[in-house]
């Protein structure tokens, strides 16, 4: 395929290259007109329209609710207010009105209120005002999504290369504030969309992110690009549908340390803030973020990628190229985590009636030998050239723990390798392991703290779940018990201990981790600096109290 170059506006900046998931979140069908037979039937419609908006007044609030605990106070103001819009009575009482008095179906009445109200704002003089119009916009596409049963998705669900996002850029006919609170942010790389101004509350969000977003004078919603690389280079304003490696490799290498503001370009002393990767493009971006190290390299998503086994040389080649890219900077590489939400289809492992309490994580380590020396030994030639920290998934206690480092230590003799560089870990994920913590630290010489699994371990709550999302939540006294217990074991063996999951991203969390005593965090490399920002924020706010209450 040859490389093609489309060009349009910076949203967000930044550089990003994947393949494209194509999204759709706007009702495309045409909405129905017809007549009402009677009074009776105009009353019915208008008591669906009542439980209708209900549903869509609920969705608002939780949404709202998450957003103020996951991205911040202002933002979640977004869908306050257009929960707000849904419940005026002007807005109600014009809907009702209509099909009462032209008795006519509630989407046409919907569709005629609101897009009067919608027509009107896009019209002032003001742009910030004209931008607000779609409020009415979205409001008008949430009822009319719920009235037929529609929900916003993928279009390329179900395909091979759709992954829901995740690790891919979101081609959209436009971006809306509520398809990006129903994703997984960590994971998303960019988005490019048809519509969408710089300042539409889409675009605010997609920046308090640190999402690189792109709107674009081009048609690319069309399902013939689905699965296609995409280069989003933000500094020239430029798309390249299929590029090149050498132009990938050229334009994502090239951002460097120095576009990242002094303020936000290291941790602040004592702390640490590295980077979670999956690919090199993600080591890269960790690199040009200044990241203290890679503190979570998911060795999964290279075999996913490929879709079958890989070699010891093909592992060992790849994570040369890591290495090569963060230098002197320590890599903490996790050794396959297969199964549960990772699964790697063309393995035809035996369907499990529960895959998240099966045969994953350490237990598949333990049961596939072949495996693990392959990726063992893969790791262990990189310690002639330098430092390395190994990492196992879902340690769930010491015997298990054993086990793992015995059979390292066995395949590792059988190679040419250098152990002074060697660190292995454990992480802790499963609420067993954090029972016998200090026996489980005693064996090794770091620890990391896998708070996505956790709490879905330890609330029974399935972590990918919409239906009971409302519940997972990371400020839980009963999980902050968990943090602080390894936070003290950790802290009396003197042994390193980070927290790798998304929880260490989320507004106010940082500052409470360090508070817990938690001071290395490894998070999505675009968020780094956000967490440094608020790192940097909670130490200056901590030494001007003490100071204050040693003068006073
Ligand atoms: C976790 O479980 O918190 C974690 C960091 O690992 P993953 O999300 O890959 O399971
Ligand atoms: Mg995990």
């Amino acid at each position: 395929m040859t490389m093609q170059a489309f060009k349009g506006i910076t949203i967000n900046p930044g550089r990003v290259a994947a393949k494209i998931c194509l999204f759709s979140a706007i009702h495309r069908k045409q909405v129905p007109e017809y007549r009402l037979a009677d009074d009776n039937e105009a009353v019915r419609e208008i008591e669906r329209f009542a439980k209708v908006r209900q549903e869509c007044s609920d969705d608002l609030a939780r949404v709202s609710a998450e957003v103020a605990t996951t991205i911040g106070k202002a933002e979640a103001e977004i869908f306050t207010t257009q929960g707000h819009i849904m419940n005026d009575p002007k807005v109600i009482d014009g809907i009702t009105g209509l099909v009462k008095t032209e008795r006519k179906n509630v989407e046409w009445a919907i569709v005629k209120i609101l897009g009067e109200f919608e027509e009107m704002m896009a019209s002032l003089d003001s742009p910030y005002l004209r931008e607000r119009s779609s409020d009415i916009s979205e409001v008008k596409q949430r009822l009319l999504n719920k009235l037929g049963n529609q929900q916003a998705g993928f279009i390329c669900e179900g395909q091979a290369h759709c992954r829901r996002g995740k690790e891919r850029v979101i081609v959209a006919g436009e971006l809306t504030p509520n398809m990006i609170v129903n994703m997984n942010m960590e994971k998303v790389l960019g988005f490019v969309t048809e519509h969408g101004g710089v300042t539409s509350h889409a675009a605010i969000l997609a920046r308090s992110l640190g999402v690189p977003a792109f709107h674009l004078f081009h048609d690319m919603f069309d399902a013939r690009y689905r699965g296609d690389t995409v280069l989003v280079n933000g500094d020239n304003g430029e798309v390249l549908l299929d590029p090149d490696e050498k132009t990938v490799f050229n334009l994502i290498q090239t951002i460097s340390a120095g576009e990242t503001s002094p303020e936000i370009a290291v941790s602040p002393a004592g702390m640490t803030v590295a980077a979670n990767a999956s690919t090199l493009e993600d080591v890269r971006l960790a690199r040009a973020m200044n990241a203290d190290g890679i503190g979570l390299f998911r060795t999964e998503i290279f075999f996913v990628g490929a879709e079958r086994l890989l070699s010891e040389e093909e592992q060992f080649v790849f994570y040369r190229q890591v290495q090569s890219i963060m230098k002197d900077r320590i890599v903490t590489y996790r050794m396959l985590d297969v199964g549960g939400d990772k699964p790697l289809p063309f393995l035809r492992l035996q369907k499990e009636a529960n895959p998240f309490l099966g045969f994953r994580g350490a237990r598949f380590l333990l049961g596939n030998p072949d495996i693990f020396s392959g990726q063992m030994r893969a790791l262990g030639r990189l310690t002639r050239h330098g430092k390395i920290r190994i990492l196992f998934p879902m340690i769930i206690d010491t015997e298990q723990m054993s086990s793992l480092i015995e059979r390292s230590r066995s395949v590792l003799s059988g190679i040419d390798h250098d152990s002074a560089n060697i660190e292995f870990g454990a992480m802790f994920e499963v609420p067993s392991a954090i029972l016998q913590a200090e026996e489980i630290m005693r064996q090794i010489d770091f620890s990391s703290i896998g708070s996505n699994d956790l709490i879905q371990y330890l609330f029974a709550i399935d972590r990918d779940n919409e239906l009971v999302s409302r519940e997972y939540n990371p400020a839980h006294p009963a999980l902050w018990v968990f943090l602080a217990r390894l936070s003290t074991v950790a802290r009396e063996l003197q042994q390193p201990l980070s927290l790798c999951g998304e929880l260490a991203g989320r507004e106010g969390m940082p500052s409470k981790l360090i508070e817990t005593g938690i001071v290395s965090l490894s998070v999505s490399p675009r968020l780094i600096p956000r967490v440094r920002r608020e790192l940097t924020a909670h130490v200056r706010g901590s030494a001007q109290s003490s100071e204050k209450t040693h003068n006073g």
